[in-house]
């Protein structure tokens, strides 16, 4: 008998951004700690097998969600039966939302979902993009989560279920409410591509050790050497840096501006001339005041 049966659901369909890389690195952490593997795929029409451990779902266009929503809605009772069982189960931003109960569409069609995850969600003109860092919590553990998004749709997560992580505003679930993903029991899902397992070894460990509890009785897995996974994690957790410094650059330059501009218009307070030559100005009220450096070049009038 095979410890782990991991379940790939659609991987011909929900296939963006290598999310089939999540069923590689559940695999590889499990085979690294002698538990034996089984990977089973699962497309339209096909029976789940009945002793899966580890049910995956991917991300996928609109297009593809609605060619598969009646599908899905189909395996709600199995999906379900699975779950009692102790499966986990995973969904992936379009498969995080074909977890939830619908996913309406830009043009009011409703795609219907698994129902496992008190989640709702609604298509949006804009997309909400870019590297992602949060503050997860699972399970009764806390770790940092990251990863990349890219999705229309905004999901709202109802009284049934829990966040997974927080996030800044801007990113994750629907941009509004800082926060990223969902769980319900052994269901998660997450807008998080990476894939997310490859670069979140924690999250990984975590869908692990709940997957096999009844072989290891809830003892803590074994620690692994997990260099690859740590510097992918960071490598991200940089990028969620990077992503953020065009802003913060967009902001000292709309500072400086705003110096320049006072200067000119009359207000010689604003600026003050350092004896480089350049110039020193201040924004702000109170305590609130920061310093700009202006160069010379930058204020042809100024004396
Ligand atoms: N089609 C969904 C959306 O845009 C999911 C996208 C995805 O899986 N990357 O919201």
């Amino acid at each position: 008998m095979t410890d782990l049966v991991i379940t790939h659901l659609y991987p011909d369909l929900l296939r963006t951004y290598g999310d089939r890389g999540n069923v590689v690195a559940l695999s590889r952490r499990a085979a690294s700690r002698g538990f034996s593997v089984r990977v089973e795929e699962v497309s339209l029409g096909q029976a789940l097998p009945p002793d899966s451990n580890i049910i995956l779902l991917g991300g996928g266009t609109d297009n593809v969600q609605s060619i598969i929503g009646q599908d899905v809605a189909s395996r709600a009772v199995e999906v379900r039966d699975a779950v009692a069982r102790g499966a986990v189960v995973l969904g992936v931003c379009g498969g995080y939302q074909l977890l939830g109960h619908s996913y309406v569409l830009p043009d009011g069609s409703v795609v219907p979902g698994l129902g496992v995850l008190d989640v709702e969600t609604h298509a949006s003109r804009d997309r909400i993009v870019g590297a992602v860092r949060g503050e997860a919590n699972l399970w009764g553990k806390s770790f940092e989560l990251v990863g990349f998004e890219n999705h229309g749709g905004r999901t709202t997560v109802g009284p049934g279920a829990e966040p997974l992580a927080h996030v800044s505003r801007h990113h994750g679930n629907n941009g509004r409410d800082h926060v990223e993903g969902a769980s319900q029991g052994g269901v998660l899902g997450t807008y998080l591509h990476g894939p997310v397992l490859a670069i979140n070894p924690e999250l990984t460990d975590a869908m692990l050790a709940r997957a096999l509890v009844t072989l290891t009785g809830g003892e803590e897995l074994e620690p692994l050497g997990e260099v690859l996974e740590r510097r992918a994690h960071e490598a991200m957790a940089r990028r969620v840096r990077d992503d953020r410094r065009p802003a913060r650059r967009r902001l000292a330059v709309a500072g400086i501006t705003a110096v320049v501009v006072l200067a000119a218009l009359g207000a010689p307070e604003a600026l003050e001339k350092h004896e480089d030559g350049d110039f020193v100005g201040r924004i702000g009220v109170g305590p609130f005041v920061s310093e700009a450096h202006v160069d010379r070049a930058a204020v042809p009038d100024m004396r």
